[in-house]
C-alpha cells in the first residue's frame, strides 16, 4: 500500500496540476467516445495503449475480456455495457483480447480450476470461443474470443438497437505484451456480416 500512497501523492504533486483545466472540465461533463472491453490483466492498460486521456474511455474489465451473452436479469457487465451505449453514446467499441492471457491459456491447455470454481464457471462464457478454436494453440484462442465475445456483445439490446441505425461500431484488437504490437482483427467486417 505504500507504493500506492506515495503515487497518489505524486499524482497530485506532479500529475494533477497539469492536467487542472482537463479535470475542471470532467467534473461534470463525462463523454466517452470509446466503450474499451479488455481483460482484468494487470499488464493490459487501455490508455497507455491507446494514449488516451481521463474521460476518452468508458472500461469494463473482466477475467479473460468476456462479454455474457445478454439474459434479463442483474448483471453487472450488461448494465455497464447498456450505460456506455445507450446513456453515454459512445461511437465505438473495442473488445481487447492480449497474449499469454491467464484465462485463455487456462482453457486451451486444459488446466485443472477446481481450486477456482468461480473462474471455471466464469470461463464457461468462452464456449464458444473454444470451440471456434479448436486447437490448443493460446494465440488462436485469444484471436476467436475477442471474435466470440463481439458476437455476445450485439446480443445486448442496446448494442443491438445502435448497431441497427449505425451509431455504434465493434472492434475486436489483440495486444502482445512483448512488443507492444496491437492488432486490429478487423471485426467490423465480421460484425457488419453478422447483423446484416
Ligand atoms: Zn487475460
Amino acid at each position: 500500500m505504500r507504493d500506492l500512497a506515495e503515487g497518489v501523492a505524486r499524482f497530485q504533486r506532479e500529475v494533477f496540476p497539469v492536467k487542472a483545466d482537463l479535470f475542471a472540465h470532467l467534473a461534470d461533463h463525462h463523454t466517452p467516445h470509446t466503450l474499451f472491453i479488455s481483460c482484468s490483466d494487470a499488464r493490459v492498460v487501455p490508455e497507455l495503449i491507446t494514449g488516451c486521456e481521463p474521460g476518452e474511455l468508458f472500461v469494463i474489465r473482466t477475467a479473460g475480456n468476456l462479454v455474457p451473452c445478454y439474459s434479463p436479469g442483474a448483471d453487472g457487465v450488461a448494465a455497464s455495457i447498456e450505460y456506455a451505449v445507450a446513456v453515454l453514446g459512445v461511437a465505438d467499441i473495442v473488445v481487447c483480447g492480449h497474449s499469454a492471457c491467464g484465462a485463455m491459456t487456462a482453457l486451451a491447455q486444459e488446466h485443472d480450476l477446481s481450486a477456482a470454481p468461480a473462474v471455471a464457471d466464469w470461463l464457461r462464457h468462452a464456449d464458444a470461443s473454444v470451440a471456434r478454436a479448436a486447437t490448443s494453440e493460446v494465440d488462436a484462442l485469444v484471436r476467436q474470443n475477442v471474435l466470440a465475445q463481439l458476437t455476445n456483445l450485439a446480443t445486448h439490446p442496446s448494442v443491438a438497437r445502435a448497431l441497427a441505425r449505425q451509431r455504434v461500431s465493434l472492434h475486436g484488437w489483440v495486444f502482445d505484451i512483448a512488443t507492444g504490437r496491437v492488432d486490429d482483427l478487423n471485426a467490423t467486417v465480421a460484425t457488419a456480416a453478422l447483423t446484416a
